[in-house]
């Protein structure tokens, strides 16, 4: 059903006051027990001798009548909205006008006027500042009013007759004309305070629920305006390094052919300037390939593989193939554990490359020569494990919860690897969620760095 911000403003608003029904119909379970609880307690344990009776048939009225009320609770739950929040106000109305009843009935059976049980009429009249608007309240407020001045004067003309309560009240005072008027004055004076202050304290809470809804309302416009320029910025991006990757893969080999001596021979001073182009060539490469990988996951493009189901220890022997230059050129210790058996993993090929590509990529570029890398494949009962530990430069405790973040790379990183575009372990993560496993870091300053992705089995 459509409807404006101002409706759906104020049917939020309205859908928590009929929680508060809910809440209500709770309270009168609790009223129940203690009804029946403190007229036993009096009753047997104090030997004061109230009519036990019919205060047990109020309570049970109230029970039956509570029964009602969460099975027509229920019951609205299931017809239309409109009707529904229409039939809230009714319902809160017509339950608050029945406890006024059952409570007058208590009160009576209870010593008339002079019956403690009249304080309870103010627990009512705060209940009905919440649930219902002020003017209802007052006039919930008004009723009780009328029904406690019928009883006392109905009491006092013996058209009812009194219910003493000898243990408590000895003497008789409900017939005392002064004495019923100043109990009178200060009752419905203490209603009417009471229903002024609640529903004063009601409304602001109602008003401030309502900026809520219109705050939540704009902070989630702003989100979808926010998301859809990210996903057009991300379009763009993708666009712009789609048509970079294959100019600048082709700057890259012409600039190899030409360092190789295929276009002539060329000076000392020329070569060093050709490898030093190839290489920020290189660099533009990675970035343009690590933001292509960023993007691909955030627009949906659908990745040109289906999963299937790939033996990790193959595709680790594949990365550091790759790899091995980089390995021997820094003297790094290499230590493989795996199980005998093949640990096979469900997952888009590609995307496990990625992943490992850049941890291992990761803990060569940032381990010392002669340090040590070791690499741990191993699957649980319900998970399949790949930690690649270093002996590393390690992470800055302040910067481990950073270094997901686009483009962030830690001081000391940036110390020892110039070359470093921050998104490699932003696209790992998007990865290893997207493929429902999980990423954990644990380094130490100088220590090094162990890097676990788990995957589910
Ligand atoms: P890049 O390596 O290109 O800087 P990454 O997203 O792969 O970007 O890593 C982000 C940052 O995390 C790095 O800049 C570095 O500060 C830190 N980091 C990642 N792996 C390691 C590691 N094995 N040892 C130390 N620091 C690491």
């Amino acid at each position: 059903m459509p409807y404006n911000t101002h409706t759906q403003e104020r049917y939020l608003v309205e859908e928590e006051l009929i929680e508060r029904v809910f809440w209500f119909i709770t309270l009168r379970w609790i009223t129940v027990a203690g009804i029946c609880t403190t007229s036993l307690i009096a009753y047997f344990i104090l030997n004061i001798g109230l009519p036990l009776i019919p205060i047990l048939i109020i309570a049970t009225c109230i029970l039956l009548f509570n029964f009602v009320c969460i099975t027509r609770h229920h019951y609205i739950k299931c017809i239309s909205y409109s009707q529904y929040i229409k039939s809230h106000q009714r319902f809160a109305n017509l339950q608050i006008f029945t406890d006024w009843i059952a409570l007058v009935l208590l009160v009576h059976y209870t010593g008339g006027i002079e019956s403690p049980v009249i304080f309870y009429f103010i627990f009512h009249v705060i209940i009905a500042a919440i649930l219902l608007s002020r003017k209802a309240c007052y006039l919930q407020t008004s009723f009780a009013v009328l029904l406690i001045i019928s009883l006392s004067i109905l009491e006092y003309v013996n058209i009812i007759p009194h219910v003493q309560i000898k243990e408590l009240f000895p003497n008789l005072i409900y017939d005392n004309s002064l004495y019923l008027l100043s109990t009178l004055f200060f009752c419905i004076t203490s209603l009417y305070v009471s229903a002024y202050l609640a529903t004063s304290i009601a409304n602001q809470i109602r008003k401030r629920e309502k900026e809520i809804v219109i705050l939540k309302d704009t902070i989630t416009d702003a989100y979808q305006a926010l998301e859809k320029k990210d996903r057009e910025k991300s379009e763009f991006t993708y666009k712009v390094t789609h048509e970079l990757r294959a100019p600048l893969s082709a700057i890259q080999s012409l600039l190899k052919s030409i360092e190789e001596g295929y276009a002539g021979e060329i000076s000392e001073k020329a070569k060093e300037l050709i490898i030093r182009s190839e290489k920020r060539t290189g660099f533009l490469l990675t970035l343009v390939k690590d933001l292509l990988d960023l993007v691909t996951g955030k627009i949906g493009k659908p990745r040109e593989h289906d999963s299937k189901s790939v033996d990790i220890n193959e595709a680790v022997k594949r990365t550091l193939h790759l790899m091995q230059e980089k390995v021997k050129a820094k003297n790094i210790k290499l230590t493989v554990n795996t199980t005998e058996q093949p640990v096979c993993l469900n997952i888009i090929p590609d995307d496990l490359d990625i992943i490992l590509t850049n941890l291992i990529d990761n803990a060569v570029k940032y381990t010392q020569k002669d340090g040590a890398i070791t690499i741990n494949n191993y699957s649980t009962d319900d998970k399949i494990m790949i930690e690649v530990s270093d002996t590393g430069i390690g992470i800055h405790k302040d910067d481990v919860n950073k270094i997901f973040d686009e483009f962030y790379r830690a001081s000391n990183a940036k110390a020892v690897e110039l070359d470093g575009t921050g998104l490699g372990l932003t696209i790992v993560k998007n990865l290893v969620k997207r493929h429902g496993g999980n990423i954990d870091v644990n380094s130490e300053l100088g220590k090094g760095t162990t890097v676990t992705v788990s995957f589910p089995v």
